[in-house]
């Protein structure tokens, strides 16, 4: 896992994804509806949801950008597409290639 993340394509969350985020979370504590935890980590890179493809050969599947929150005491992960955060891909990973 360490190995992987030395490969970094660059894809992180920005400052102002995070402003963007803060917005949308508020000021009131949003506990976790596993653990009832109230502590929440944003992962600093984007994470990428593969849709399934019913045409395998032909079409490179569609991928969803995510943001992944990950509560720090049982890791119940909530996933809030980047895109609506601002985030704009870059031409490398929007090709698939
Ligand atoms: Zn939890």
């Amino acid at each position: 896992m360490r190995i992987m993340a030395l490969i970094n394509t660059g894809a992180v969350v920005t400052p102002e994804m995070r402003d963007r985020l803060n917005q949308l979370w508020g000021n009131r504590p949003k506990h976790c509806s596993v653990c009832g935890s109230f502590s929440w980590n944003v992962e600093e890179s984007i994470a990428e949801l593969h849709l399934l493809a019913t045409l395998p050969q032909l079409v490179s599947p569609q991928v969803i950008p995510l943001v992944v929150i990950t509560c720090q005491t049982c890791g119940n992960t909530l996933l809030l597409n980047a895109l609506k955060l601002g985030w704009v891909p870059s031409n490398s990973l929007a090709g698939g290639v």
